[in-house]
């Protein structure tokens, strides 16, 4: 029998700090681990307490992979192939596996679990290695090998594992309940969805919609949005909310200036109706301090003041750069910069205020019944579930 990648091994990352909360941690992992992978029929998946195995079967090794790295909760992951713990099997292995018709640099670590193994670690490197180099072109690098070829014996088998890749990281999504983040066109919220789901939270998305002034465009565009990141948990229910009257009503009884205040606040109460019906138990933002006019401290005070539920804002502190440099790497930005208009965009004031009073707020707010129109937008909310089907060209 020839022998080939035939499972994947996931280490934890981590959770393996958390004491007793250990075991439901796992389950949760092991739980986004198979959701994630139900692209992939011939899986089979095994949980221990130090780690996860995912026997291949005939399923893709790198497209597992490209899937598995997004879970939240896995420190790192290796393709590796398991054999018998006898040392011509794992020299047989290391040959079949390997890319030796290339030139790469190796180095071979070696690590008994099983002490009862009679060649001790130092001896199954050596032999292991001068297997290799005489079987091809390979020279050993102990410092930055291509392949470092790790072998562990353990009790039932021994396993073979070349390079490790970096995992998500994070805490598995769902151990730390659930937050509705507001999710708008831009770059920020995206980056601040993904930090939240980072951090173990499990999260559905509000977007105000404010059609003809807003297009389906721009709808489709947060979609999309909301699909690229929906992969970091299986998959995202997005709240579209109808926001036109609500709006229309802002700017006829407010002062322009005061306008975006209001509307920030209109936001927040129904994010805060919907996380009380979806039982969410935060609302998240993709505000930083300074970044425009609404986003100050006094603002943010005066947006705050209308809900008792707590805000997170995950992009906080962070520069505008460090916020695009994540959404690059989380693969949302190019989606994020596409020009379609968003609420805030069409009605921006000239000149918003940076320091809005909660009681001018509230002078202003007291001239309709916007209590009723909030309940109207939260009742309207049109809810659409998002999965991360890839594309052709996403695939790797
Ligand atoms: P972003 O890149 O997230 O759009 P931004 O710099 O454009 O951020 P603002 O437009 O001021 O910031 O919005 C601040 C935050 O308010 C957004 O990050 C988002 O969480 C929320 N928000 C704004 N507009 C909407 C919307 N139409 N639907 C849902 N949430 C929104
Ligand atoms: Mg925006």
């Amino acid at each position: 029998m020839a022998y080939r990648y035939d499972h994947i091994l996931i280490r934890y990352g981590e959770l393996s700090l958390k004491g007793k909360n250990r075991n439901s941690f796992i389950k949760q992992l092991y739980d986004n681990v198979r959701k994630a992978c139900t692209g992939f029929p011939s899986l089979e998946f095994e949980k221990q307490h130090d780690r996860m195995y995912i026997f291949l079967h005939d399923e893709d090794a790198n497209k597992v992979c490209e899937v598995v790295s997004k879970v939240f909760g896995i420190s790192s992951l290796s393709l590796a192939v398991k054999v018998p713990s006898d040392i011509e099997e794992i020299k047989k292995a290391c040959l079949e596996v390997l890319p030796l018709d290339q030139d790469k640099t190796f180095k071979v670590a070696a690590r008994r679990n099983d002490k009862t193994f009679p060649v001790i670690s130092d001896q199954i490197n050596r032999i292991v290695a001068t297997t290799i180099l005489k079987n091809s072109n390979w020279k050993v690098d102990v410092h930055n090998p291509d392949y470092k070829i790790v072998i562990e014996i353990r009790h039932d088998a021994s396993y073979i594992m070349t390079n490790k890749i970096t995992g998500a990281g994070g805490y598995p999504v769902g151990v730390g309940g659930k937050a509705m983040v507001l999710l708008s066109g831009g770059i920020d919220s995206p980056v601040a969805s993904f930090l939240m789901m980072k951090r173990g939270v499990r999260i559905e998305c509000i977007h105000y919609a404010s059609p003809p002034y807003t297009s389906q465009n721009a709808q489709d565009k947060v979609l999309e949005l909301a699909r690229l990141i929906s992969g970091y948990q299986g998959e995202i229910l997005v709240h579209v909310i109808p926001f036109t009257n609500l709006q229309l009503a802002i700017y006829q009884n407010a002062p322009e200036s005061y306008a975006i205040t209001i509307m920030r606040r209109m936001m927040m109460r129904i994010a805060t109706e919907m996380a009380k019906k979806r039982n969410a138990l935060a609302i998240a933002t993709g505000e930083s301090i300074g970044q425009v006019a609404s986003q100050t401290l006094e603002s943010m005070n005066t947006i705050n003041a209308v809900t008792n539920i707590p805000i997170i804002r995950p992009v906080v502190c962070m520069d505008k750069v460090e916020i695009i440099d994540l959404s690059k790497k989380i693969g949302t930005y190019d989606t994020s910069i596409l020009p379609f208009e968003d609420c805030c965009t069409i009605f921006t004031p000239k000149n918003p205020v940076t320091k809005p009073r909660i009681d001018k707020c509230e002078k202003y707010e007291a001239k309709w019944d916007f209590e009723s129109m909030v309940k109207q937008c939260v009742d309207q909310a049109e809810s659409i579930l998002i999965t991360p089907i890839l594309k052709e060209d996403e695939i790797f």
